[in-house]
Formats: C-alpha cells, structure tokens, sequence
C-alpha cells in the first residue's frame, strides 16, 4: 500500500516571550517535539494521548495551519512545510479537517446550505447554481440528514446533527484525507457510535484516509486501523490495532488501555488499573532522559538519563521504552 501522508521528525515549537518594550524569548513550548509516522491510502491511524501531548498541534501543522519548527510533512510526496500560499490553497482540496466542538466550528447564523457551502465558494466551484445546489443535497444524504435542512439555521440542530454538517462541509471539496481532532469528544456518548459509523461508512464508500485525533483508546477501538499514542510531544508506541489492545507495551499505553472501560476487553494489561502518577508535565519542562518517567510505575535508573528511542517490536509495532531495548 502507498503512503498517503509521512510524517518525518516534526517539531513545532512556540517561542514563550517576555519583555514590554525589549522581548526576549525566555523559554520554549515543545508542543511537537519529534514525531514520525506514515498514513497509507485508505487507512484510518489514531493518534491518541492526553490533553496537552501535542495531537493536536500534530494535526494543524499537517493542515498547513501552523508553522512548523523543522522536520518535514510529506502529502503525495510533496513537502507540505514549504508550500506557497497558491500551493496550500490548491491542498485545501485534498486534505480537510472535522472540528471538535460541533458547537463552536459552526456559525449559528448562517444556513446550513452556506456553510456546506463555504468551501466551493472559496474554490470557485458555486457558479453553476443548479450543480452547486444540487451537490449541497448531496452532502447532506451523505452524512444522514435531509437536502430540505439546507434552509435552515445550524443553532436548530443537535450536536450529533451539527457533527455531520461539519463532517458535510469538510467532503465537499472531495478530499482524500480528513484531520479529524476528536471529532466526537463532545457528543453524549450514545450519539459518538452513530458518527464513528458515519466515518467508517463514508471511508467504504469514498475511499478516504483518516488521521484521528482523540484522548482515549475507547473512541478509537472501532474505526482504527493502526493507532500511534502520543506523551508529551512525541510517539510514545505505534501499532496495529489489535496488537495495541492484546499487547500494548509502553507502560503509557497500559495505563490508558487500563483506564478504559470497553465491554469486550480483551486486553491483559486492561484487567489490572494501573493508575499514574500526577499530571502531564508542562511541554516548557520536558523531564530528561524517557519524558514519562515522572509518573512512569516501573521507571529504573537509566530512564531518567536515558532518551529510548523508538525501536521496532514485531511488524509495524514500535515502542520507546528500555524495558524493550
Ligand atoms: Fe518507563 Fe523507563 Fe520505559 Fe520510560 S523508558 S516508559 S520511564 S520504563
Ligand atoms: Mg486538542
């Protein structure tokens, strides 16, 4: 299978100034601090961590909507990091991103038809009206709702409905790859079935690839095909989805599996809680040596000098942690 997406050493760091008159920069945020991967065609990769472990910022940069520090973003193999202006418009078309917040990424005033509608318009593509209106019913059949919503207002609808009029407007320019940034946090857990199903079916049907972001590994456990789990501005374990969940090996990743509770567990390390220690450190103060062993519970000596790189465990399943080198 082609890689659609790679993803090569990415940093995005933010500069922290201060100063009234004279800045200076007096520290840095590493909110990406070294991160691979690779997304095949078609394929659905996760990247799952807590908040402030840089998934989404990982997920604007691959947009082109953050500049990124160094490292390279490699769409079709063309570097992403250095496009023109023209180029990024031209990869609007091919990449788009699903919103959380179903509440906030919509403007409640508009019409669903002009929000649908939004990015044909910025494209060109609204001057036949009859083929325009036509495609915004489209879209809308597409996600399971109704054409004759098109005339109505996004603040009448649910946010599992808004979900889809986001997830709508996000196909219309037909992209082949979809950032989604946990794109059913924000729903009430029985209605996150129903969009993860739309996701998948869509995926059938279109032939999209999917990058989703989201804060635990029970919301990914259906639509994933590889899942990367990221600490602190880095992957900390990548791996197919069934080897993740039989046999995660990053203490990290034991510890979310143990503290999701998904009926049909099938997890060894999800028997036992395992619960950490504090909170996620501040990406300003990134811990030396193995980033994780502040709260790590089986943390030796060595890990606190020690960098692990990732290093490969079994095919596509790779790890960065000494308990495995
Ligand atoms: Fe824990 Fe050490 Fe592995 Fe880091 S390298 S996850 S601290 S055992
Ligand atoms: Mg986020």
């Amino acid at each position: 299978m082609e890689d659609i997406l790679k993803v090569e050493d990415l940093q995005v760091h933010f500069p922290v100034m201060k100063g009234v008159l004279f800045k200076k920069q007096v520290a840095t945020v590493k909110a990406v601090d070294g991160v691979s991967f690779s997304v095949q065609r078609g394929e659905t990769l996760s990247v799952v961590g807590e908040s402030g472990c840089g998934k989404s910022t990982t997920g604007l940069a691959l947009m082109h909507m953050l500049h990124s520090t160094s490292g390279r973003i490699l769409f079709e193999g063309q570097d992403v990091t250095s496009f023109s202006c023209a180029q990024a418009k031209q990869f609007r078309r091919r990449v788009q991103m699903v919103y959380q917040d179903p509440y906030g990424s919509l403007n409640p005033r508009m019409k669903v038809k002009d929000i649908i509608g939004e990015p044909l318009q910025v494209h060109g593509l609204d001057k036949d009206r009859q083929a325009y209106e036509q495609r915004i019913a489209d879209l809308l059949r597409m996600v399971g709702l109704l054409p004759d919503m098109a005339e109505r207002y996004a603040h009448e609808f649910s946010g599992g409905q808004r979900q889809r009029i986001g997830i709508a407007r996000a196909l219309a320019l037909e992209p082949s790859l979809l950032v989604c940034d946990e794109p059913v946090s924000a729903l009430d857990v029985s209605i996150q079935a129903q969009v993860i199903n739309i996701f998948k079916n869509l995926q059938k049907r279109l032939g999209l690839t999917y990058v989703f972001i989201a804060h635990d590994l029970a919301v990914v456990r259906h639509i994933s095909d590889r899942i990367a789990v990221m600490y602190l501005g880095r992957v900390v374990e990548i791996a197919a989805r069934d080897d993740l969940y039989q046999t995660p090996k990053h203490p990290y990743t034991q510890a979310l599996l143990s503290a999701v509770l998904v009926a049909d567990v099938d997890a060894e390390a999800s028997k036992e809680r395992v619960v950490l220690k504090g909170e996620i450190p501040s990406p300003l103060r990134i811990p030396s040596g193995c980033r994780f062993h502040t709260r790590c519970p089986v943390a030796m000596e060595r890990c606190k000098t020690q960098d692990p790189g990732m290093s490969e465990h079994g095919r596509g399943h790779a790890v960065a942690c000494h308990l495995y080198t």
